[in-house]
């Protein structure tokens, strides 16, 4: 498994993000945007490779979930301690979160890209995803969210929320089955236990698999969205995709690596150096699920974190901890109220950058899995939910960045966790071992 992490796999997966960029751009500058060739190799090549690639690290998502938690609350023994650590877990993000939140509303409010839209634009922009955004908001508005968002949390059938991708339901099974874990006679736990440790080995040998492919599928899956969209939507949005990638960037250097010196105790430098296989990951998936494998193991080997303290707090972080993706919410909500002309008072402000972190909170690791709980942020503060469709068309690079963003804060967390509960500290940073620091 440490190959998977080796130094030369590593540059490959940059260096297929690259190449199938360049792919893309140049397909799509060449022949259009909808050429029966571009079509034909996004339908036959491109396409089923990127997929492979996700399915093999989705199939591996909920056993490795229900392992890690498990095995996570059963390491830990004492279930105050459970609680604590869960506590201090669920307030860092929160902490986090909401900073990411403020941070993305000051960056729109200060730079205002929506006033550039013209109407024309705005109206092709609208007339062109109009089919996709509804079908989106149909989505969204059957779930929702309420009261029965935290009823559901207590699964009723574990296998079946497994089955439907119901991440919460899962991980909440896994913290009951480890809580009672610790309750039975030692010697009754060690089988299970044991047989949960197989099952977490095996799965990451099986990520290993994955990531052998995982150049071949960062360049189909990249390439599939370049050669599409081109650079012919950059323009009218250019200056709002720059205003969420520059506070993206932002939250990332400047405020994790405030926080990462001073809360967690390691230099920002040393800290990415051991975790940019999971940042990788995540850019190149859009999704913190599917980068959870990478993660655990970039915590656990390239920082050294205990598993217990990883494997508790990572699956958590990876669907409640989004950093990048509150951003994004943020930004978005109060574009399309410039773009509409809707004016926000201090007050209506202030609820966006609550609903954001709440959205972040519930919104799903998954790609796109944001713009469902979005809607209901627009609706809110009066713009019309199709206004969705104006972002849409760019949304998939967005989602890429955020998701990075989101899977950073999520480690940055892990390291946090287990530096107060002294546990870990930037000394039992493994010295060179993690072949990613040559790459
Ligand atoms: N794709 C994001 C993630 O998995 C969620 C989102 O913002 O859409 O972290």
């Amino acid at each position: 498994m440490a190959k998977a992490l080796g130094g030369k796999l590593h540059s490959k997966i940059l260096l297929g993000l690259l190449l199938g960029a360049a792919l893309g751009i140049l397909a799509n500058t060449l022949l259009g945007g909808r050429h029966p060739l571009t079509e034909w190799v996004n339908h036959y090549v491109a396409g089923p490779l990127g997929q492979v690639f996700l399915r093999m690290l989705f199939m591996i998502v909920m056993p490795l979930v229900f392992a890690s938690i498990t095995l996570g609350v059963a390491g830990l023994g004492d279930l105050r301690r459970v609680g604590r650590i869960g506590g201090k877990a669920v307030g860092y993000f929160l902490a986090t979160t909401f900073l990411a939140a403020a941070t993305g509303l000051f960056f729109v409010g200060v730079l205002k890209p929506g006033d550039a839209i013209d109407a024309p634009v705005k109206a092709e922009l609208m007339a062109t995803y109009a089919g996709d955004a509804s079908a989106r908001l149909a989505s969204a508005s059957a779930g929702g969210f309420g009261v029965h968002t935290f009823v559901n949390i207590v699964t009723r059938n574990p296998v079946k929320s497994a089955a439907e991708g119901d991440m919460l339901g899962v991980i909440f099974f896994g913290l009951v089955f480890g809580a009672a874990l610790t309750l039975i006679p030692a010697a009754k736990a060690k089988p299970l236990l044991d047989l949960l440790e197989s099952l977490n080995e095996a799965v990451i040998a099986i990520v290993g698999m994955a990531m052998r492919l995982a150049p071949y599928g960062v360049t189909a899956l990249i390439f599939g969205v370049t050669s599409r969209f081109g650079f012919a939507l950059l323009l009218p949005l250019g200056g709002y995709m720059l205003v969420v990638l520059g506070a993206l960037l932002f939250h990332a250097l400047v405020n994790l690596s405030l926080v990462l010196r001073l809360l967690v105790g390691i230099p920002p430098a040393l800290f990415f150096s051991r975790v940019r296989s999971a940042v990788v990951t995540a850019f190149s998936t859009s999704s913190s699920s599917a980068t959870l494998p990478t993660a655990l193991e970039a915590a656990e080997q390239g920082l050294g974190v205990p598993p217990k303290i990883a494997g508790f707090v990572l699956p958590l972080g990876s669907t409640m901890c989004m950093n990048g993706t509150a951003i994004f919410e943020g930004i978005t909500a109060i574009f399309l109220c410039q773009v509409f002309g809707v004016e926000l008072s201090l007050g209506q402000m202030a609820v966006v950058v609550v609903m954001a972190v709440i959205t972040a909170v519930g919104a799903a690791g998954v790609p796109g899995g944001s713009i469902p709980l979005l809607a209901g942020i627009v609706a809110m503060v009066g713009v019309p939910g199709e206004g969705i469709a104006i972002i849409l068309g760019v949304d998939r690079l967005l989602d890429m960045s955020r998701t990075a963003v989101n899977v950073y804060g999520d480690l940055s967390a892990t390291a946090y966790v287990a530096r107060s509960e002294k546990l870990w500290d930037a000394s039992l940073v493994p010295a060179g071992t993690l072949a990613a620091e040559r790459a």
